[in-house]
């Protein structure tokens, strides 16, 4: 998982009221005099306290108790072994990982998705369609994922400028003046254009391309937002501005292939010298989708020097410097390297639903089992990114096994491969679905599970939402059974679920609003095809991407508690 904005800048336009665990609603009336220029009111529907609970089926308590902490730290012993070399995309640890959790799956009695072309119905038992081949059956947990990789990357970008007859030429390094983004090979040479921000937002009225065509150019826009409050909305700041420099320029991107430009130069301005300088910013390895048959459009972040030479030197200065055509500047983006493909795989695995009618939906668990691999001797064992969800959503799978009674519909455990290179697995899940998207009911994702709120970090959010009643709640809340689920603004079947699971499993929530197109983890590729999904994550700490993640590091009481939400979350959308 990419870093997200930091939580302050979350909170924005809410309701009032406040919802008490057993479903009693009792709405508060906004404060009489309300504190000057304060934001807006968080929607209190949105805190939901770990009691009181309604008692659950006997069955699940059972389950729910049987998710131990124990077998959740062994799991994650074997997953950030130093064994597994990081588990990097493409590499012999991953695959052991991604067998290990197939092997799982079979042990715990969980068959195989049945590939879609035999139409084996999703009732199928393994032992039914495979003939009792342990081989064979072992092979059907994996979905092959095929992958581009380019090795040695690197290319420049190059500035020409035609003044008259003359014509001045200037280039611009991959890791000293530019930052290229994985990108097919190749070489791209068209005219410039200026699009300002590179943004569109009709409903702030706010248009970069009104009257540019860039339609076969290369579109230059500047990083981050226009001034003003109405910039500072969470959700713009997602988009344009997250924390995770990665996802920086992924929405202005989309905007301008969406409008027919070749490629995007992000000029990143005075943090350019800062962004070089971090470990991962010059990857001189790319990974590419190779399903997809045209590439996403390269996108190339330069430095001030090379805006200079882009848009002269006082435009480049001028945050407020208009969009407009740059006649006589043409650029052109070489991509150099070695490619060949790679096919990496997501382990799935699928119970089949009780009821007939409802066994036909499925409620989809994922979790991502790659982590970053090792930089030379420099090993990144990432036990909470994502072992942590990695071995939840192996226990949560054998509990929903161990279950007398399945729930009526149909639950699909899947571990994914090449989220931190590009959400790949996930996404090649989307575009190639294995079980139908439009009898999805839900898609939960679990990541980096295993690190907790802090306290004044849970104050901070009451004292921001201005909750009617926050002394109560922080009252009735202990610091590690907190939890923020991020879900669609409008999805009362997730909310339910929610409001019934977090008190079963103890734990109190805020419900996080997201649209999700723009997350940080595997279910950024089922937002985008409208699939309902929940976003399970703990919190940052500091050795987050770093070698520091380590098993030590890791409670795995905190990943019991989050496993045991999920549990009854999932249970609760899959049986009622
Ligand atoms: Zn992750």
């Amino acid at each position: 998982m990419p870093m997200p904005m930091r939580r302050s800048a979350v909170r924005f336009v809410f309701a009032v009221g406040f919802t008490l665990a057993a479903g009693i609603t009792i709405a508060f009336a906004a404060a009489a005099s309300p504190a000057p220029a304060a934001p807006p009111a968080a929607p209190a529907r949105d805190f939901v306290l770990a009691a009181p609970a309604e008692t659950p089926p006997a069955p699940v308590a059972t389950a729910l108790k049987g998710i131990t902490a124990e077998a959740l730290g062994a799991r994650v012993q074997f997953l950030a072994s130093p064994t597994l070399e990081g588990r990097g995309l493409g590499s012999l640890g991953l695959d052991a990982a991604l067998e290990y959790a197939a092997s799982s799956l079979m042990l715990a009695g969980i068959p195989p998705l049945a590939p879609a072309d035999t139409g084996a119905g999703a009732g199928a038992d393994a032992g039914a369609d495979a003939g009792g081949d342990a081989r064979a059956i072992f092979l059907r947990y994996f979905q092959p994922v095929p992958l581009r990789v380019i090795t040695g990357a690197g290319g420049e970008l190059a500035v020409d400028t035609r003044r008259d007859d003359a014509v001045m030429q200037r280039a611009f390094a991959s890791g000293v003046d530019a930052i290229l983004e994985p990108a097919r090979l190749g070489t791209i040479s068209a005219p410039a254009v200026f699009a300002g921000y590179g943004i569109r937002e009709p409903d702030l009225g706010h248009d970069d391309y009104k009257g540019l065509d860039v339609r076969g150019k290369i579109v230059v826009v500047r990083r981050g937002t226009p001034e003003g409050d109405a910039w500072n909305a969470a959700a713009l700041r997602g988009r344009y501005d997250p924390g995770d420099a990665d996802d920086r320029w992924e929405a202005k991107r989309e905007t301008a292939e969406a409008l027919g430009a070749l490629a995007l130069v992000g000029l990143e301005g005075d943090g350019f010298a800062a962004r070089l300088a971090e470990r991962d910013a010059v990857l001189t390895t790319w990974w590419l989708p190779a399903d997809v048959a045209s590439a996403p459009i390269p996108v190339v972040r330069v430095s001030p020097l090379a805006a200079a030479a882009l848009l002269g030197a006082d435009s480049a200065a001028a945050p407020a410097a208009a969009a407009r055509p740059l006649p006589g500047v043409t650029v052109t983006l070489r991509t150099t390297g070695t490619e060949r493909a790679v096919v990496s795989r997501n382990v799935v695995g699928l119970l089949a639903g009780s009821d007939p009618a409802l066994r036909e939906e499925a409620v989809v668990i994922g979790a991502h089992v790659d982590h970053l691999g090792r930089a030379g001797d420099t090993i990144f064992p990432g036990a909470d990114d994502n072992s942590s969800g990695t071995a939840a959503l192996l226990e949560i799978a054998r509990a929903f096994a161990a279950l007398p009674e399945r729930p009526k519909r149909t639950v699909i455990f899947a571990f994914w491969t090449g989220e931190e290179e590009g959400k790949f697995g996930s996404g090649y899940w989307v575009r190639h679905p294995g079980w139908p998207l439009a009898r999805t009911r839900a898609y939960v994702n679990l990541d980096m599970i295993g690190h907790p709120w802090l306290r004044e970090e849970i104050e901070k959010l009451v004292s921001d939402a201005r909750l009617p009643d926050g002394a109560a709640f922080l009252a009735a809340v202990k610091t590690a059974d907190f939890a923020e689920p991020g879900l669609p603004a409008d999805a009362p079947e997730l909310e339910a679920a929610l409001r019934w699971a977090g008190p079963v499993s103890g734990m109190a929530l805020h419900l996080d609003r997201t649209d999700g197109t723009h997350g940080g983890s595997d279910y950024r590729d089922f937002a985008r095809a409208r699939v309902p999904f929940l976003r399970f994550f703990g919190n940052f700490f500091p050795a987050y991407h770093e070698p520091g993640d380590t098993a030590e590091t890791l409670d795995p009481a905190q990943v019991q508690r989050m496993a045991r939400l999920v549990f009854a979350t999932a249970w609760h959308l899959a049986a009622r």
